[in-house]
């Protein structure tokens, strides 16, 4: 039996091997975030947050810098062109590398005041960007260039770049900052990191179901619920493989959940993990950012995205 996967539920032994090891592949950064996977190179993309830099690491070519500085990137994603879409906590922006390699602001503000600062993304099917926006780049001096909120709370946005139409999806949420879609895209998941620096306040995940239509934006999510109240510490990045199981970071390790909320088990991190993005040339290795360092481990499982 592995040391690092704890089985609390037997539908996980489908998920992940009872002796699969970790791996870790690289480390030398501040605080490891928002890893992003391109098959093309088979590389992974990921933020040194606190260290306001864009790290790439290959089988190959092991660890290099993207940017320096790159202006408090966070959150990665990849959109369906192939290109990486970013938060930006110090230009309180959602960014955009081109494909000529220059980098691009797709957003920056809502109702014509600045967003807080967008904290992590992903790309839906029809090419709208969901992302979260709490106000860490402003509050925490190692995550951002500081400044004055504006927005009157901490959203999640739905920004499609092709019109540049922008509005908050999500308005009932402290500190929302992981998310992910169900591989059908009807629900969306979002975690709230809010106990981070507020006593008392949530570590959990909300689950949303997706019902409306862009004209009727004030109904486009409904029937917000708690999915799982998440200890130690806090979620914070979070994925879903294809069958809906959940995987989302904590203090002390990557902890899964089943569609119906039940937690089926642990992949203990030696250090605190932070996001997590599934990879690999067969879709099924789930690389992990935690503390200073960038780990993975081979799944019996995959995304649906990628
Ligand atoms: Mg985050």
């Amino acid at each position: 039996m592995s040391e690092i996967i704890e089985i609390y539920d037997d539908r996980l032994r489908a998920i992940v091997s009872p002796n699969a090891s970790l791996q870790k592949l690289a480390n030398g950064a501040v605080h490891s975030e928002g890893p992003v996977y391109f098959h093309e190179d088979d590389s992974v993309v990921w933020s040194d947050a606190h260290g306001n830099r864009l790290l790439r690491w290959s089988p190959t070519e092991g660890l290099s810098v993207l940017r320096d500085p790159s202006d408090y990137q966070s959150g990665n994603y990849r959109d369906l062109e192939g290109r990486l879409v970013a938060c930006s906590s110090g230009l309180r922006a959602i960014i955009r590398r081109e494909h000529n390699g220059e980098w691009k602001v797709l957003v920056d503000r809502y109702q014509g005041k600045r967003l807080n600062s967008p904290n992590d993304l992903v790309v839906k099917s029809d090419r709208t960007i969901w992302f979260t926006d709490p106000p860490y780049g402003i509050t925490e001096p190692n995550q951002g260039y500081g400044g004055e909120q504006e927005q009157p709370g901490s959203y999640v946005y739905r920004f499609d770049p092709v019109t540049g139409e922008i509005y908050p999806v999500v308005t009932d949420m402290v500190r929302p900052n992981g998310l992910a879609f169900s591989p059908d895209e009807n629900l969306l998941y979002v975690s709230d990191t809010a106990a981070f620096n507020i006593p008392g306040g949530p570590h959990d995940i909300r689950v949303y179901e997706i019902v409306g239509v862009a004209r009727r934006r004030d109904r486009y999510l409904k029937n917000g619920r708690v999915f799982a109240v998440i200890d130690p510490g806090q979620p914070d990045g979070l994925r879903v493989d294809e069958n809906g199981n959940v995987f989302t970071s904590s203090e002390d390790s990557v902890q899964i959940y089943a569609p119906d909320g039940t937690q089926l088990g642990k992949i203990l991190v030696p250090e605190t993990s932070t996001n997590l993005i599934f990879g690999g040339k067969e879709g099924n290795r789930l690389f992990i950012t935690a503390g200073h360092s960038l780990y993975a481990i081979n799944l019996n499982t995959r995304s649906v995205q990628q």
